[in-house]
């Protein structure tokens, strides 16, 4: 899709990319998650970066942003120069440097088509979308700020299927508190009124780091000590107060408590201990929290999706964390645009495996999901239905787009 039409005036390299005070495109050898986050969105119109991945968070908070993205631009820094007029290209994946006057007007064609289309497909997409013979699946949004809630609203959400936690703080400076963690979730949940939410436990690690733990010096952070591990090893300040928060909140919410990096059904089992431990504190409080919310897991460790029968006693819903189970399927780094070509040959091996998964869960009747980037890859939204998935988590702006196209299927 091309987003838009951008005159680009690039970044002074010597300003903080927080203060761009006029619409610019940042190019810039890599780009990491923290950075982008602090970028100023309004003037932030574009990102053109020699290395990344496409499902790295730095791609997922731009997609979100609704900031076009071109990576693997080779010597992007140098072969755009400050003042240049930028096209970008996201469907041809190119950047037309100073195009003639002919190139500009045929782009802000197809810009203003687009535009027409995506108010259209906005009209498809307040209610639950529904194919010709009366099958459905939830278009859930994945969000990671208060601005994303709005925005999972706004272009009709069925829910949050998968709340990023951990980008909420990603630049904060301190360890978020439990009262801080209630209030910034309150606050999205309340964006999104009457829907179901699910809420991840926080995923630090790899590309998603914070000044308040530790520099981790591991050799494969993917692969290490992140998310719940790195929770647990933190527990008093990281996880604790975190799980206090969503229980509180499921007081007043219908949400849902999802946990990333599941391993093993052991790691299950210490989340749900966890749980239990701070409900028991919180009631000797006064809190009455009578019921937990339902506690689910991410399928993105090879391990998972390969043995359901594992944790189906344990686990009360599944979700596919698409973009994880790629890269360790296909042993490639998703931050690495050296290895990218392999990410984008493992849909298939990935759907296969969750077909499989759903086939196995069937007579137990779990609910599963995908919240990875493949969950908005249209050409298997067809087979995702069919399999009887509950629901497909995605970027906000897709939703529309793809609830017109569930309206359209037999
Ligand atoms: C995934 O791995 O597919 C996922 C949804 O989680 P994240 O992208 O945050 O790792
Ligand atoms: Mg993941």
């Amino acid at each position: 899709m091309i987003s838009k039409l951008v005159i680009e005036i690039l970044e002074d390299k010597k300003k903080s990319p927080s203060k761009i005070n006029i619409p610019s495109i940042v190019v810039a050898e890599k780009i990491n998650p923290n950075t982008l986050a602090e970028l100023e969105s309004k003037n932030l119109i574009g990102l053109i970066t020699s290395k990344g991945g496409l499902t790295d968070h730095t791609s997922i908070i731009a997609k979100a942003m609704g900031v076009p993205y071109l990576i693997n631009v080779e010597n992007a820094s140098e072969k755009i120069k400050n003042g240049d007029f930028l096209i970008i290209d996201s469907n041809e994946k190119s950047v037309k440097i100073n195009p003639e006057k002919e190139t500009i007007l045929k782009y802000k064609k197809i810009i203003s088509d687009q535009e027409i289309k995506n108010r259209k497909q906005l009209l498809n997409s307040k209610d639950k979308a529904f194919t010709k013979s009366g099958k459905t699946i939830n278009i859930m949004a994945n969000v990671g700020s208060l601005e994303d809630g709005k925005k999972a609203f706004e272009y009709g959400a069925d829910g949050i299927g998968l709340l990023r936690t951990e980008l909420c703080f990603i630049n904060s400076s301190v360890v978020p508190e439990e009262e801080t963690h209630y209030k910034t979730y309150k606050k999205i949940l309340e964006t999104i009124p009457e829907k179901k939410c699910t809420l991840r436990l926080l995923d630090f690690g790899t590309d998603k780091k914070v000044s308040y733990l530790p520099v981790s010096n591991e050799q494969n952070p993917a692969i290490g000590n992140r998310a719940l591990r790195l929770g647990f090893m933190y527990y008093e300040s990281l996880l604790k107060p975190q799980i206090r928060s969503f229980l509180r909140l499921s007081k007043i919410f219908e949400i849902k408590i999802l946990c990333p990096m599941i391993t093993t059904p052991n790691d299950l089992i210490q989340v749900i201990d966890a749980i239990k431990q701070e409900q028991e504190e919180l009631n000797l409080l006064g809190e009455e929290i009578n019921e937990i919310p339902e506690i689910g897991i991410m399928v993105e460790v090879p391990n998972v999706a390969m043995n359901p029968l594992d944790f189906v006693s344990t686990a009360d819903f599944f979700s596919f964390g698409t973009n994880d189970l790629a890269q360790f399927l296909m042993a490639a780094d998703r931050t690495n645009e050296m290895v990218s070509h392999y990410l984008e040959q493992a849909n298939q091996t990935v759907v296969k495996l969750i077909k499989d998964f759903a086939k196995a869960l069937k007579p137990y009747k779990k609910e599963i999901s995908i919240c990875g980037e493949l969950a908005s890859n249209q050409s298997y939204l067809k087979e995702f239905i069919d399999l009887g998935l509950s629901s497909l988590s995605v970027t906000p702006s897709q939703i529309p787009k793809i609830k017109t196209k569930i309206l359209s299927l037999i």
